[in-house]
């Protein structure tokens, strides 16, 4: 199982960060065992003292496929939840300074949170998607799908004209604006609509 996630999908998160906003997607992957399983603690961790939350509308690979052109791109995937993309944003800092790889900074243990999967109806084709994040009760992010620069089609093409996609991949589809921090204590909750997706307890 491979986990991709779109970096600067959102103009109002990339600008927020003092990034451009990219021509073609901006493609990176966490390992599997950057997923964090459903009820586990997840635990703070000791290798940054920034720990960003990144709010992403999450798609599930539905079948294998290579080359797809973006009209067949939605027949290969099914379910969509919402999740974090956390991120040691000191970390990546420092690395986006000296021009080197980011998986420090990404793709660390349980890095990756994941929402209970809702099945992608025929109605979600058509209608945007809204999601969001609260911290502590607080709403913290507001997502809508439609403001994304790279649709999901247009994402799940471009990612395989380099990898193969396999049932069970993932994406993440990247974050809008208001990114922040989350400390020990915080508890987040992910909302796809109005439907809870997951809790989430800092420990
Ligand atoms: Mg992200």
């Amino acid at each position: 199982m491979k986990i991709f996630c779109v970096g600067r999908n959102y103009a109002d998160h990339a600008k927020e960060l003092g990034n451009a906003v990219p021509e073609d997607p901006v493609i990176f992957m966490k390992p599997k065992s950057a997923l964090h399983l459903a009820n586990a603690p997840f635990y703070y961790p000791e290798f940054t003292n920034e720990l960003h939350y990144e709010a992403e509308l999450v798609l599930r690979i539905a079948k294998n496929g290579k080359y797809l052109p973006e009209h067949h791109a939605g027949k290969y995937y099914d379910a969509v939840t919402v999740g974090i993309d956390f991120t040691a944003r000191d970390i990546q800092s420092e690395l986006k300074k000296k021009g080197l790889p980011w998986e420090k900074a990404k793709a660390w243990d349980q890095s990756a949170i994941l929402g209970k999967w809702v099945p992608f109806t025929t109605e979600m084709r058509r209608t945007p998607l809204m999601f969001s994040l609260k911290k502590n009760g607080e709403t913290v992010q507001n997502g809508d799908s439609s403001d994304m620069i790279f649709p999901f089609d247009t994402i799940v093409s471009h990612i395989s004209q380099y990898f193969s996609l396999n049932i069970g991949d993932l994406i993440y589809t990247g974050t809008p604006a208001g990114v922040g921090e989350a400390v020990v204590g915080d508890v987040l909750e992910g909302f796809l609509g109005t439907d809870k997706m997951f809790e989430l307890e800092v420990k």
